[in-house]
């Protein structure tokens, strides 16, 4: 029995009203789900992590894991707006009251959609310790020059939570110290010195070139101290991990009850094509890795609700689970066989879409190195 039926049943049925079509349509036009997020928005799920008192349902991140597998699990897709469960957590932790007070209940009923996070830039890509975009302060402002890259629904938000440098790398103790994080009005600041330039890409994921030129902005726009933001957003790293781990899994799941259901039902041969070990088996090795994979994710769930630390377990299941879902979308496609690659299917879509989070939010080398260097006690590469 998976937790949270009811979490679960709701959601499924809000899904109901977003069908294959639906999906195929936004990704063909490459157009925002945005009667989908609003959706999601009225119904409360998107602001289960918020807390009562700042207007949301104060849930923990085992609910929040539970909406988006299921949203995956039924053919959707959360990437349009599950920034925003995760990037709140950095106000919520970080945030004055009066920041709390002013964003956070807006956020939660739906007024405000912080679904914008820029950390990634052209010339450092991983190495977020090398980002240049720098903000100066100037009196009561902050004056900010510089480009992020796959800054993703920067179209389809309010406010973007913003990584920039307010010192020079080498003026910390730390190559990380001197970032400081910083909650920006979209709407005050497109035109004002912010542009955004949509990317295209494999997948429908409205994500942005964002630029930076000469744009002000009130020093109350900073999140907790100076220069402390890296640390910030590292805070929020173990939540985003589990939150994309659950929609891996629940990707996986609908490639698995795809792939059953066609391999039971195709007859090649005066037989269904399941009866073959050779479809059965890699359906069953993907089922295996799967579970495997949701256990871990439910340790670091356990893990983080009980404000235990969870990095590893974190990190683990997010790479367990993103290589589950590609595996079995592969199997997936291999049962359809020509049929995988007809749009009607979705197959061929949800291939591209799950594909995604081997790269980002962090890619496996990246874990990979994490565990080796912070679990295992292996010599520091990097
Ligand atoms: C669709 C999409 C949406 C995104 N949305 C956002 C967003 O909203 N906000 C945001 O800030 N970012 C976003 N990103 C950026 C994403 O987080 C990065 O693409 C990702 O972290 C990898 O960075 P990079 O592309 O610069 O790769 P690079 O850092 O250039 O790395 C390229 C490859 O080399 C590997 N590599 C690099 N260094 C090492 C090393 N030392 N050891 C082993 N391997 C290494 C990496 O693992 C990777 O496979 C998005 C990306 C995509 C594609």
């Amino acid at each position: 029995m998976k937790k949270h039926q009811d979490i679960r049943d709701a959601v499924a049925a809000l899904c109901e009203n977003f069908p294959g079509e639906y999906w195929r349509k936004k990704d063909r036009k490459n157009e925002y789900p945005t009667e989908f997020v609003k959706a999601l928005t009225e119904s409360g799920f998107l602001a289960v992590l918020i807390p009562e008192e700042y207007g949301g349902s104060g849930l923990g991140i085992s609910e929040a894991s539970a909406i988006l597998e299921e949203i995956h699990y039924q053919g959707c897709n959360a990437g349009a707006c599950h920034a925003q469960m995760y990037t709140m957590g950095t106000l919520l932790r970080h945030g004055s009251e009066e920041q709390k007070k002013k964003y956070l209940p807006k956020i939660a009923s739906g007024e405000l959609r912080l679904q914008a996070f820029g950390v990634t830039e052209p010339t450092s890509g991983t190495d977020t310790s090398r980002i240049q975009t720098k903000a100066k302060l100037d009196g009561a402002n902050y004056i900010i020059n510089g480009q992020k890259v796959w800054t993703s629904r920067a179209e389809h938000s309010d406010l973007m939570l913003l990584l920039a440098r307010t010192a020079a790398r080498d003026e910390g103790n730390k190559p990380h110290d001197g970032m400081s994080v910083f909650l920006i009005d979209m709407h005050e600041a497109l035109g004002n010195g912010l542009s955004i330039r949509p990317l295209k890409t494999m997948i429908n994921h409205s994500t942005t070139e964002v630029f930076f030129e000469d744009l002000k902005i009130t020093k109350s726009a900073l999140i907790g101290e100076e220069g402390k933001g890296f640390r910030y957003i590292l805070d929020g790293m173990n939540a985003e991990r589990i939150l994309i781990a659950a929609e891996c899994i629940g990707d996986a799941r609908w490639f698995i009850q795809k792939s059953v259901d066609y391999a039971s039902e195709r007859i090649v041969f005066d037989r269904p094509i399941g009866m073959n070990q050779g479809i059965q088996f890699p359906i069953a090795r993907g089922f295996a890795e799967t579970e495997a994979a949701a256990l871990m994710l439910e340790k670091a769930v356990q893990f983080f609700d009980s404000g235990k630390a969870c990095g590893p377990e974190a990190n683990i299941a997010k790479m367990l689970a993103s290589e589950a879902s590609w595996s079995v979308a592969n199997t997936c496609l291999q049962t359809y066989g020509g049929y995988g690659f007809a749009e009607e299917y979705d197959i061929e879509r949800k291939f591209r879409e799950t594909r995604l989070y081997q790269i980002a939010p962090i890619s496996t080398n990246l874990i990979l190195s994490y565990i080796a260097e912070h679990v295992l006690g292996l010599p520091r590469s990097f």
